[in-house]
């Protein structure tokens, strides 16, 4: 048996390079991605391709490995190269995301140090790190000391463990779930949809609320609505407002509506997923009022804090919620709940193993200190205020003020199809591959968006758009 294990242990030990090893996987690492980052204002912010990656199925799992080299030559053609560059600032479309190089720093370490942040006894550093995180999170929409909330992967994560804690904190239980009414507009992002359907809610009737003609819910039809459907013996149960939605960048009148949430004693769930960093800013610190008002809300700091994918966070008044839902114990786990110091994510959130996500977060705020990621985002709000003048002496009809950062507009020519000209129009500018834009539809019209987050967008890539823009109508008009 000696023999057998010290022969295992041989072939296992390969899966702990030596300091040489590791600095022979790691320089052609550092040396791409340094390559990328040199060059990441030239490179595409879209690249058309025919395979579309399927390279990499060429070079099967298998039982030994193959060089870093080969490895990374396989990211480049076939992962790294075609479709959508989302670290470029020319990425101009849906959400754009972010890639702070600090926060993959932070990634870096968290990865190889691997401490467990679910629970206190094991990492009270790791929990206190997180928990440090979401009380800066929690003080900044104006929560009290009885606030807590969970670092999650994205912000539908987040969405669902918020819509859980309402469905629990508003005891709706299966039976209840036929009357129990929820409000959302036609803005509503669809993973609020998702976590609605995933937390047994799917039979809650649904009252989409009308908008107003900036694509705002209407707080006279959100509590006309619920007179209605308390008249009819239905419970209202649960408004979602956005503040920030995807579509348009409209915030919902937050204040109204929490007032509302609270005359008829509603759950009010707020999703700041893409406008929440905002409040970072005067401006939008001004325009998000109302966001402490509510039960529970979620931002995402792969969007609005520049960070790489990998990061939501939810946030709820009251703790209390978060365990009732969450609150679990295990015979095996006995020791690890004893200490009262901090409340650990595990006790309040889905998850038990995972991730230590707080410190891709932690080290580029405490290496930048806040005031960079302030400016940049008061420099997005601008950037949309002067595409969206921009874009009109092109020609081009902007009707609704941008709110935050994203830009709705589209050309209409003088004779043809609208739709079909923007849609060509989109094609055109997605070819060109330097700027990516995406589109949508508002009252039916086929209609551009222009969605300024990322850390890397400036006056440049702006003017560049503009410009790619002019082109493309000029060539499609044939001028
Ligand atoms: C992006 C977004 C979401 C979903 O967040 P993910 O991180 O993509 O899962 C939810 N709501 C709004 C308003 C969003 O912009």
């Amino acid at each position: 048996m000696r023999e057998q294990l010290l022969h295992l242990e041989n072939i296992a030990r390969q899966l702990e390079p030596n300091a040489d090893q590791r600095s022979q996987a790691r320089k052609p690492v550092i040396d791409y991605s340094e390559d990328f980052l040199d060059n990441v204002d030239s490179l595409n912010a879209f690249n058309q391709s025919i395979d579309k990656g399927a390279g990499l199925l060429n070079s099967p799992i298998s039982e030994t490995g193959i060089s870093i080299e080969e490895a990374i030559e396989l990211l480049r053609t076939n992962v790294d190269t075609p479709g959508l560059n989302p670290a470029s600032g020319g990425h101009l479309g849906y959400i754009p995301g972010g890639g702070i190089y600090f926060a993959a720093l932070g990634d870096y370490l968290a990865d190889v140090f691997n401490r467990y942040a679910g629970v206190f006894y094991a990492s009270p550093g790791a929990v206190r790190m997180e928990n440090m995180l979401i009380r800066w999170m929690c003080e900044l929409v104006g929560y009290g000391p009885r606030s807590h909330g969970n670092l999650t992967t994205s912000g539908s994560l987040a969405n669902m463990i918020a819509i859980v804690t309402a469905r629990d904190g508003k005891g709706i239980t299966s039976a209840k779930v036929p009357r129990s009414v929820i409000y959302l507009s036609k803005q509503t992002h669809h993973s609020v949809a998702k976590a609605i359907k995933v937390a047994g809610l799917a039979e809650c009737p649904v009252r989409y609320i009308e908008l107003d003609g900036c694509y705002k819910m209407r707080a006279d039809d959100l509590a006309a609505q619920i007179e209605k459907d308390k008249a009819s013996g239905l419970t209202p149960f649960l408004v979602v407002g956005s503040a920030g939605t995807t579509d348009v960048g409209a915030i919902d009148p937050l204040v109204e509506i929490g007032e509302i949430a609270e005359r008829y004693d509603l759950w009010y769930h707020i999703d700041a997923a893409y406008g929440g960093s905002f409040i970072l800013t005067d401006e939008g610190r001004e325009k998000l009022r109302g966001l402490e008002m509510a039960d529970s809300l979620i931002i995402d700091p792969h969007k609005g804090l520049f960070l790489p994918y990998g990061l939501g966070v939810v946030l709820v008044k009251n703790v209390e919620h978060l365990q009732g839902s969450y609150s679990f114990q295990a015979n095996y786990m006995q020791d690890a709940f004893e200490t009262p110091d901090e409340i650990s994510p595990a006790e309040i959130s889905p998850e038990l193993t995972k991730h230590f996500r707080g410190l891709r977060l932690w080290l580029p705020l405490k290496l930048h200190g806040v005031a960079p990621f302030r400016a940049c985002l008061e420099e997005k709000l601008l950037l949309a205020k002067y595409f969206h003048q921009e874009v009109q002496k092109l020609g081009f009809e902007s009707k609704v003020e941008p709110e935050l950062s994203v830009v709705t507009y589209r050309y209409v020519p003088s004779s043809g199809d609208p739709d079909e000209f923007n849609k060509r129009l989109l094609e055109a500018v997605v070819a060109d591959g330097r700027v990516f834009i995406s589109s949508t539809m508002l009252d039916g019209n086929f209609t551009l968006r222009f969605a300024c987050l990322s850390f890397r967008t400036h006056l440049e890539t702006v003017e560049m758009l503009l410009s790619v823009l002019k082109t493309s109508v000029e060539t499609l008009i044939g001028k």
